[in-house]
């Protein structure tokens, strides 16, 4: 059972999930947290503003995450002591960190996942406070501990045997004697000790992962919305409940942007035939969305509208270079060196052109080439319309276009691998509008559930 960020963003939340886990006492569940909603993006904050030397914004923002934490432990478990001292010497250790990277001024990935896994080790304390003060005997167990990564830091792989045998010694006993094992996640290891973080929105990972390691017999991602949708329902108030999709259906659309889940988590998941239930923990009397081996029926309209933010386009125009073989791993392995993570790759005569994630500083990753030139445009949306039932079917992508040209300026059209979506490139701010004008011409009020 893994519980996502809005579900433990402050003592009521936190409260909440206790009868959520106490109804499954019997079906021996583990828990995963998240770290409160808003904690990692600030501790992302807090490194920025340590390497560029803000003594004062660091120590404010430090002081509010400690208030926010020390606040509803108060509120969960008034007068304990331990707990407030616990979480303070935690916060204390973050502190030290945070000054280390401000006189140092410099932060290697390695560095960074030290100070971004705090989030999850100050909520999995709350977690359990909050369990046990509902009457369910918990225990905090330290991920650091269990699962086993290499060292791609800030996007750290989980080993399947050294986390199998981890987690039966750490988790199994607990297990035995009627204890809720408590596992922050997104927070991993090296072999030899070294923290790790699974990338952002990992806990998902992390969860899937305990769960095909454990041989559990289902995932539970619990979350503020009633499911995966057909649209994100923050942009698009008009998104259904899709009630069953298959284990590749939902990561395609993980991947093209449902942030409903992370896009690796199904891969577990499939690898251990575990269904998936995603599920609302403020409404947790419906039932979610269940993915698995089978799912509804391949449908002729699409299945959803998904969006992926903070996308950055390269345009390279390489007409000679573009033949030379090696070129083309050479040019993304450079403009992914930048930080970037790839997201869509399309191919030419006269060169290339790559929509990346997360990128830095894309435009001089291949400055020095010679008879390579470079353009960029940060701050770009894809808006993608997806289902496994698409392919084949020209009709769904003509009215796509149709629609995309109408509503938004549409920068590039991008295909996904054997058409089970189809993207559209704009600017951030047309993103959301897009999503309604195709989701009401496309899935409308009818389809999805
Ligand atoms: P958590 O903290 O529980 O991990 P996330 O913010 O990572 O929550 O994911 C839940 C959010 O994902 C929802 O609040 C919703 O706005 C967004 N979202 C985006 N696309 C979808 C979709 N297709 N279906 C459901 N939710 C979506
Ligand atoms: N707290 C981490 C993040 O915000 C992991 C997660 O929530 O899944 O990315
Ligand atoms: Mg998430």
């Amino acid at each position: 059972m893994k519980f996502g960020g809005t579900s433990v963003a402050g003592a009521a939340r936190i409260r909440n999930v206790a009868p959520i886990v106490a109804q499954r006492r019997d079906e021996s569940p583990v828990v995963v947290t998240s770290a409160m909603a808003g904690v990692t993006d600030e501790l992302d904050r807090l490194i920025e503003r340590a390497l560029g030397g803000h003594r004062d914004d660091v120590d404010r923002g430090w002081s509010a995450l400690r208030a926010r934490h020390l606040e509803a432990a108060s509120e969960l478990a008034p007068g304990d002591d331990r707990l407030a001292e616990r979480l303070d010497g935690t916060l204390r250790d973050l502190r030290v960190l945070l000054r280390g990277l401000r006189l140092v001024g410099t932060a290697s990935p390695r560095s960074r996942d030290a100070v971004l896994g705090f989030g999850e080790m100050l909520a999995q304390e709350l977690l359990v406070t909050a369990l046990c003060g509902a009457g369910v005997a918990a225990e905090v167990v330290d991920s650091r501990e269990v699962v086993v990564t290499d060292a791609a830091f800030g996007a750290a792989h989980p080993a399947f045997e050294p986390t199998r045998v981890r987690a039966a010694e750490r988790i199994g006993p607990l297990v035995a004697r009627r204890i809720v094992p408590v596992l922050g996640g997104y927070l991993g290891a090296t072999p030899d000790g070294v923290p790790t973080t699974l990338g952002r929105g990992g806990s998902d990972l992390s969860a899937s992962f305990l769960g095909l390691v454990l041989d559990a017999r289902v995932v539970e991602i619990w979350t503020d919305v009633d499911g995966l949708m057909t649209a994100d329902p923050r942009a698009v108030p008009q998104a259904r409940l899709v009630a069953q999709v298959t284990f590749r259906e939902a990561a395609e659309l993980a991947a093209f942007g449902a942030r409903v889940l992370h896009p690796a988590s199904i891969e577990p998941a499939v690898r251990g035939g575990i269904p998936v239930v995603v599920r609302n923990s403020l409404h947790p009397e419906r039932p979610g969305t269940t993915i698995g081996r089978s799912g509804d029926a391949l449908q002729a309209s699409p299945r959803a509208v998904v969006t992926r933010r903070g996308l950055t386009l390269v345009t390279i125009r390489a007409p000679e270079q573009i033949r030379r073989s090696g070129f083309l791993s050479e040019a993304v392995t450079r403009l992914e060196g930048e930080g970037g993570t790839l997201f869509h790759l399309t191919v030419g005569p006269v060169g290339l052109e790559a929509v990346f994630g997360e990128a830095d500083d894309l435009e001089h990753a291949l400055a020095p080439v010679e008879g390579v030139s470079v353009a960029v445009v940060p701050e770009l949306a894809a808006v993608s319309v997806g289902g496994e039932g698409l392919a084949g079917q020209p009709g769904t992508w003509g009215r796509v276009l149709d629609e995309a040209a109408r509503a938004a300026r549409c920068l590039r059209v991008l295909q996904a691998p054997r058409a089970a979506a189809l993207g559209l490139l704009v600017r951030e701010a047309e993103a959301d509008g897009l999503a309604r004008a195709l989701h009401d011409a496309l899935i409308g009020e009818e389809a999805g559930s």
